[in-house]
């Protein structure tokens, strides 16, 4: 049997062999409410939340690898002024984007913290500010897997019958030993149950790993991606919605800058683009993959020091992927 390359998108001269997310768009523009394709831009917001392992409920100094900004450091501050933050964010997409040229539609992506964790009228609130602003389509929601109370997700659940949504879950790792290394303060027993929740309610989930966490070899790495990307319940068609996966970043202001200054997560981007590749070839076509590098900005970056050439990594990693003659997918 001749095995065929999926090819998931051929516009733009581009032949990809992952599903991303930005491909997945053009061909299901009507589940965001449009009748036409978009270029579809997220916003990244700073919805003034915290986060329960930074202030004691769960755990104190946060996940070893977050930064002070809670992992959102490309994030507008939106805590009292959705609109203002979305408009700041638009202006400076604005170049990139250019409203005269693209149909440009957003997504509020609440990025940094737990954007799950306040009362749930005040998630409201903000997630009904943002939803009102001009051209925004959708929300994604970042937030642990352990931080779902059943207001909220009741929230979310009536936020998804009228409008696009995903919820971003940050397991990281299925490997509880990292978890506690980490201070991750969640487990996998959380994620499985938030992820079960989630989808009875039909709401997309994206789950978001990190490669190359202390302690963990390529096999465990792997175990992560498989795990994740199983069928979901008894439902063997069903998947997560997305994935996310990324190296390890450590950055300044992190607990790891502290604990662990010198350690490098990859000894070369070529031995991160074979590992990624190894990952994406387990995972099922269906899943759409929101991150296959980091974006933490050059100015925090600690290690791995070419982690902020992110267009010279996509580039690198679609041209071997070509060169090898393998997809997403091809060994699911
Ligand atoms: S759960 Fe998220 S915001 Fe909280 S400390 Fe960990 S990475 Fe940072």
């Amino acid at each position: 049997m001749i095995e065929q390359p999926i090819i998931f998108d051929t516009s733009d001269g581009q032949q990809l062999r992952i599903n991303m997310i930005n491909s997945w768009f053009k061909n299901h523009y009507e589940e965001l409410g449009l009748d036409a394709p978009a270029k579809i831009v997220k916003l990244s917001l700073d919805g003034g939340f915290t986060c329960p392992n930074r202030d004691g409920s769960k755990g104190t100094g946060g996940c070893l690898f977050c930064s002070e900004s809670g992992s959102g450091d490309m994030a507008s501050r939106a805590a009292d002024d959705i609109e203002h933050a979305l408009s700041k964010q638009i202006r400076l997409l604005s170049e990139k984007w250019p409203a005269d040229k693209y149909d440009v539609k957003y997504l509020a992506y609440f990025q940094s913290h737990t954007n799950t964790y306040a009362p749930v009228e005040e998630l409201r609130v903000k997630f009904e500010a943002a939803l009102a602003a001009p051209d925004v389509v959708g929300l994604a929601i970042a937030t642990r897997p352990d931080c779902l109370p059943d207001d909220v997700l009741d929230l979310l659940s009536e936020l998804n019958k009228k409008t696009f949504l995903w919820v971003e879950l940050g397991l990281q790792t299925i490997h509880d030993e990292t978890a506690r290394a980490m201070n991750l303060c969640h487990t996998l027993a959380d994620y499985d149950n938030t992820v079960r929740r989630l989808t009875a309610h039909g709401i997309r989930v994206v789950t978001h790993l990190i490669l190359g966490l202390p302690g963990e070899s390529r096999e465990m790495m792997l175990e992560s991606v498989r795990y994740a990307c199983r069928p979901i319940g008894d439902a063997s068609e069903s998947f997560i919605f997305g994935l996310k996966l990324h190296m390890l970043n450590v950055v300044r202001g992190s607990g790891m800058a502290q604990s662990m200054p010198d350690y490098i997560p990859f000894d070369s981007m070529e031995e991160y683009i074979d590992l990624l590749i190894a990952a994406l070839e387990i995972v099922p076509p269906e899943i759409t993959l929101h991150r296959i590098s980091g974006d933490a900005p050059r100015s925090t970056l600690i290690a791995p020091e070419w982690s902020y050439k992110k267009r010279t990594i996509l580039n690198n990693i679609h041209r071997e992927m070509r060169q090898r003659n393998t997809w997403q997918g091809r060994r699911v």
